[in-house]
């Protein structure tokens, strides 16, 4: 130590190359040569080892020629880099010393990279000009001591955990502590003993057997027994449980150590204790669990076989699948070159229910003879890259790319397939085999071809359309095509166009776009809307606007459809104005329509009302709104059947009719009627126009006139009638008076005068003189009738009676006839007696007179219905022609085509009776024929029931 010391403080600075000149020098480098510290001068900024003594050789493991001249970091490059490298530099270019202890450091020795701990300083060497030259090292290796110490520190360490862990033990794993004194039988427990027997601090008596109440009766002798000091048996260790006082059970585990004295008897013992209950009930735990293992296996067995079966079920499932989706797969080993095939493999090859071992060369049979190549050479290619991906990589499947292949069947048709494969390796290196799935795509490929042969239809349609068609990207908004008529239409190029939008190009007004926008937003479609267009020359065009939202190619569009309809637009603006111009005519004609006193009415072709005017209104009785687009039918369902429908049928058809005297029901008028058809430029029919003038008034003046005539025409003849009537009587009374007077002259001296004579004449006058005043009552009762002032006498009396009456008085100035009556009901009546007499005399008389050839008349008395009498009087005569029958009743009225001689008569007669029974409430009819006589039967109400 004196040396190294010396040597640190008083090394005088030593110039290279002059170690060997001075033999002090050299004596003090021999010491420094077996110095039993290290030393070492280092020279120049390379640290050649200049000189180097033993202890250093010995420290370092080397060999003096080793070292000796040779860079110090060429002997340990393992310490470029490290501190001792920068430490040194330190020395040797700033001249600071260093010195330090305790240095750890490793380097290679005794063929090992070795950590060893050095004490050592490193001083710079400087020549006479004081500039360093070199560094100089004193080196001392305390290795072993500081291993030691630092041995004894872990130890003293470990202890101290040790401790300290025992201490934790104790407490943390509840080891209790005890002490027995054998020959005293004191039981002394520790903290943690009371603490683990459930026992406070004081309560421990300390006898044995106040441990052994604790033990649970089961246990007992054999803590009795393990803990009994036994010379031979120093250590002991057993389980045992006990009962705590809160009657819980512990198992304890407890060891101890019997201390024997001199004689060798026991003399106390000491233990531990350790609550082992929860590692119990973790035993019983694991027991439980692996009882539970041993049933989870047994299940697992099970289940294995369940998945077995489930498994060769999926198998039959995954062939089913394959058969739907038309997937086949199979397999090839490349050794055997057997091939299998999944059972759909053999459907999709056609081959059926046909089973046979297979080859590779089997396998493509019926592949098209290139593909068959085509799938050789491609599976060579893949053998070959699968086996440089295997080596280069070391993966263990190559994926082969997808092919698709046609297969031709033996009855001629055709399959597309496609098929993917994967070679797999096998432990050894080689390719075991291939595997692969084949799909029959024909359909597939069908439909992409009938795709795009829809695609391609719709991009000539799209193209030859003459409506303009776009396609917006529905995200960008921006035409991504359009076709010619579109570029037509708006004027642009398609340049300008794709890649822009209508706003862009302001081809809509904004607010229009906008709309447009919003109302195909939901539906995703818009048809037919119309819209203003400006195109690139400024001019504004109307467009039919149509708008649908499509997927092409898996993006949303709309597809635009636009039609130019601005000829249309300004057609119709033409149309508005002659519209307007038309209207305007027409107001003027309907002014005239309406002034006019005619009904004019127009119907079109299917008599639907068009025109009313206001006169036709009136005549109909229905205003305008009830009429103009109804049918003429609907309206008056009643004309159907009527003569003025027909005629409008007629004139539809395109007659022209003119009926002058026309009646029509619907105004219950007469008119003067046109019925007009309506006829376009080129003659065909379109409707009708009606004008009807009113006529009715001054038909009704015409009937009056007419009547007046007819009146006058009957009172001159009634006046011939009735001077000739009474002068006939008159003539023939004046002939008897004459006759008579010139008898009585003749007679007067001979007074021959027969009696029978005078009276004969005289009975013809008095025949006359009643056929007068019968004409002039007659005339009379006519004159009260007209005047109303005919009376009425009534009383009750029997008709049957008065009929009796009347037909003898008949009788007497008519005795040839012979007059039946039949009483079929007997009555009373309450009437005018001589005027209901008279009637039946009129009724008696006529019958005689119109039957010049008959001279039998039946007269009834009967009943025709309830409270009425009826009596009928039956001729067998001439008769009455049907015409006749009403006007026979009228005034005046004669049947023509009589001779007046023949058949004398005022016609007043029936005239009187009918107003007769009129006024007594009864009816008077005829029934007759031409030459087969009459029936005339008048009623009466009667007084008497029957
Ligand atoms: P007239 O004095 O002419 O008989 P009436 O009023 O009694 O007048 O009869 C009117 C007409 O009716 C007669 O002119 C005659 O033509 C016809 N007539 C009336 N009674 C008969 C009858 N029983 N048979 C045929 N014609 C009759």
């Amino acid at each position: 130590m004196f040396i190294t010391k010396y040597l640190m403080h008083q090394t005088p600075t030593i110039p290279s190359g002059y170690i060997a000149a001075g033999s002090d020098i050299r004596d003090l480098f021999h010491l420094f040569q077996k110095a039993p510290v290290g030393m070492v001068i280092y020279k120049g900024p390379a640290f050649l080892i200049e000189y180097i003594n033993e202890k250093t050789l010995e420290i370092w493991d080397r060999k003096k020629e080793e070292v000796l001249g040779k860079p110090l970091f060429d002997c340990f490059p393992e310490l470029i880099g490290s501190d001792i490298e920068k430490i040194l530099k330190n020395v040797f270019t700033r001249g600071e010393k260093f010195r330090t202890k305790e240095y750890e450091t490793s380097f290679y020795r005794s063929g090992k990279l070795d950590t060893g701990y050095f004490d050592f300083s490193a001083e710079p060497m400087q020549n006479a000009e004081g500039m360093i030259t070199g560094v100089m090292i004193v080196i001392a290796e305390i290795t072993g001591q500081v291993i030691a110490r630092k041995k004894i520190e872990e130890r003293e360490i470990r202890l101290l955990h040790t401790k300290e862990q025992l201490e934790l033990s104790i407490k943390a794993g509840r080891i209790g502590i005890w002490h027995w004194d054998v020959k005293r039988n004191i039981l002394t427990w520790s903290k943690e003993q009371k603490e683990m027997f459930g026992v406070g601090e004081t309560a421990f008596k300390g006898k044995a057997e106040d441990f052994y109440n604790f033990v649970v009766p089961e246990d007992l002798q054999k803590v009795i027994r393990e803990s009994k000091p036994d010379a031979a048996k120093q250590d002991s260790q057993y389980e045992f449980r006990i009962r705590r006082k809160d009657g819980t059970v512990r198992w304890i585990h407890s060891r101890s150590k019997t201390f024997f004295d001199l004689k060798n008897e026991p003399e106390y013992m000491t233990g531990i204790n350790i609550d082992i209950t929860e590692q119990k009930t973790s035993e019983e735990r694991i027991k439980e669990s692996e009882e539970k293992q041993r049933h989870l296996s047994r299940t697992l067995e099970k289940q294995v076989k369940e998945r077995t079966e489930e498994l060769i079920e999926k198998n039959r499932q995954l062939n089913e699948a394959q058969q739907i989706a038309q997937l086949g797969s199979w397999g090839w080993d490349l050794t055997t070159d057997k091939v299998t095939w999944s059972e759909e493999m053999y459907r999709i090859y056609g081959y059926g229910d046909e089973r046979f071992p297979l080859t590779f060369e089997k396998a493509i049979e019926r592949m098209e003879h290139v593909d068959a190549e085509k799938v050789k050479q491609r599976m060579r290619q893949h053998v070959v890259e699968a086996m440089s991906v295997f080596k280069e990589r070391g993966l263990k499947e190559f994926n082969n790319l997808p092919s698709e292949y046609s297969i031709k069947l033996p009855n001629g048709s055709k399959k597309i397939l496609r098929g993917v494969g994967k070679i797999i390796l096998a432990g050894d290196g080689k390719i075991s085999k291939v595997i692969g799935t084949v799909q029959d795509i024909s359909e597939h490929k069908k439909a992409e071809e009938e795709l795009q042969l829809s695609e391609e239809k719709f991009m000539k349609a799209f193209q030859a359309s003459p409506a303009g068609i776009t396609l917006t990207n529905t995200v960008t908004g921006k035409w991504i095509d359009v076709n010619e008529s579109f570029l037509k239409i708006t004027g642009y190029t398609k340049e300008e166009v794709i890649g822009h939008n209508s706003e862009e190009l302001e081809l809509i007004d904004k607010e229009e776009r906008e709309k447009i926008l919003e109302r195909i937003k939901a539906p995703g479609s818009l048809r037919n809307y119309e819209v203003r267009v400006k195109n690139k020359n400024g001019k504004i065009l109307w467009v039919l606007n149509s708008m649908e939202k499509l997927v092409i190619k898996g993006e949303t569009c709309i597809l635009t459809i636009l039609y130019d309809i601005s000829e249309r637009k300004k057609a119709e603006e033409e149309i508005r104005i002659v519209n307007q111009q038309l209207e305007k005519q027409n107001d003027f004609v309907e002014t005239i329509l309406n002034s006019s006193t005619n009904g004019v009415t127009v119907y079109d072709k299917d008599l639907r009302f068009v025109k009313v005017n206001h006169a036709a209104e009136k005549f109909l009785n229905k205003r305008n709104e009830e009429l103009i687009g109804k049918k003429i039918t609907e309206v008056f369902p009643e004309i159907r059947d009527s003569f003025s429908y027909q005629n409008m049928l007629k004139a539809l058809a395109g007659e022209y009719i003119h009926v002058n005297n026309y009646f029509s029901a619907i105004a219950n008028r007469y008119f003067d009627s046109h019925l007009i058809p309506l006829k376009d430029a080129s003659g065909k029919i379109y409707g009708l126009l009606t004008s009807g003038h009113d006529i009715t008034e001054s038909i009704k003046q015409m009937e009056e006139l007419r009547k007046a005539l007819e009146a006058d025409k009957l009172k001159s003849d009634f006046i011939k009638m009735a001077s000739h009537e009474l002068k006939t009587p008159i003539t023939s009374i004046k002939g008897y008076v004459q006759l008579l007077l010139a008898m009585v002259k003749e007679k007067e001296e001979e007074m021959s005068l027969s009696p029978l004579f005078v009276k004969s004449s005289l009975v013809n006058i008095e025949k006359q003189v009643n056929r007068l005043t019968r004409l002039m009552s007659e005339l009379l009762d006519l004159s009260k009738i007209e005047s109303g002032q005919l009376q009425l006498n009534r009383e009750e009396f029997s008709m049957n009676e008065l009929v009796i009456d009347v037909v003898q008085d008949v009788l007497y100035t008519n005795p040839r006839h012979q007059i039946n009556v039949y009483h079929d009901f007997a009555s009373t009546v309450w009437a005018d007696k001589d005027r209901i007499g008279q009637v039946i005399v009129n009724l008696l008389t006529n019958a005689i007179k119109y039957s010049p050839q008959a001279d039998k008349i039946d007269v009834m008395i009967h009943q025709p219905e309830k409270n009425s009498v009826a009596i009928s009087v039956k001729d067998f005569g001439i008769g009455i022609d049907k015409k006749d029958h009403e006007k026979i009743f009228d005034r005046f009225y004669r049947t023509e085509g009589y001779n007046e001689q023949t058949y004398p008569g005022f016609g007043i007669g029936l005239f009187i009776a009918k107003e007769t029974v009129k006024r007594h409430d009864g009816v008077i009819t005829v029934e007759s024929e031409k030459g087969r006589g009459s029936t005339f039967t008048f009623t009466l109400p009667v007084t008497t029931k029957s």
